[in-house]
């Protein structure tokens, strides 16, 4: 378990980019990894964790949220329309509003249930075309879209860049969308690259590997 390996590398790239290491929150990933290892961490007193699927983050975090309200669970996969309100019971933190349709059935459930969730609008920084995103040139009018007519309270945005290309190009975009929408939030970095994203900006980081090991296939 490196929880503290990575607690510290994190508050080193703060205090290199001459940040407060407490203005970057570390989510860590928990999805697909063995029950065991996501206690280790939670009881090492991590309480920021992410899944990217529903169904799984409901039978590892439900009972788990129930006997401790101080848990902090993001989704950060993407969400289908018809589990969004179980979505909305789970989650604190939805960090996946990937497209109009689902930023509509969230306005719809918010009203419905009185209670907003934090929300982070995924940009496809990368355009790559299976992965899900508003487009950069898109997120303006998603932006305002969501901000105006269906009065959500968007947090700030998130990015996944491709694998294959220099991370430090997309997290600049997402820093430049975001500060043109008076945006705070930055939802960038994972194990490879969290420091890199902390130097340009990154409120939120998403580490799982490096957090509770490798993630065994399958
Ligand atoms: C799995 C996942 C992560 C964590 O990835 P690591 O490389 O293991 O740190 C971060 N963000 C999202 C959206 C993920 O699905």
């Amino acid at each position: 378990m490196s929880l503290s390996d990575v607690q510290t590398r994190l508050a080193q790239a703060a205090r290199d980019a001459g940040r407060d290491p407490a203005s970057v929150t570390l989510v860590a990933v928990s999805k697909v990894q063995p029950d065991d290892r996501v206690q280790a961490v939670l009881d090492a007193g991590q309480q920021v964790f992410g899944e990217n699927r529903v169904q799984e983050a409901e039978t590892r975090w439900a009972h788990r949220r129930a006997a401790d309200p101080t848990i902090e669970l993001h989704l950060v996969g993407p969400l289908q329309t018809n589990k969004v309100n179980k979505a909305l019971e789970l989650f604190d933190v939805i960090q996946s509003v990937d497209r109009p349709k689902l930023a509509a059935k969230l306005a719809d459930a918010v009203q419905a249930r009185g209670a907003a969730p934090r929300l982070f609008v995924q940009v496809n920084t990368g355009e790559e075309p299976q992965k899900a995103g508003i487009l950069p040139a898109d997120a303006d009018a998603f932006l305002a879209e969501c901000r105006g007519p269906m009065s959500l309270q968007i947090e700030g945005l998130m990015c996944i860049p491709p694998v294959d290309e220099t991370p430090a190009l997309h997290f600049a975009l997402l820093a430049k969308i975001a500060e043109r929408n008076g945006l705070t939030g930055l939802s960038m970095g994972m194990s490879a690259d969290f420091e890199t994203a902390v130097a340009f900006g990154a409120t939120h980081v998403r580490v799982g590997s490096a957090v509770f090991g490798a993630r065994t296939p399958g």
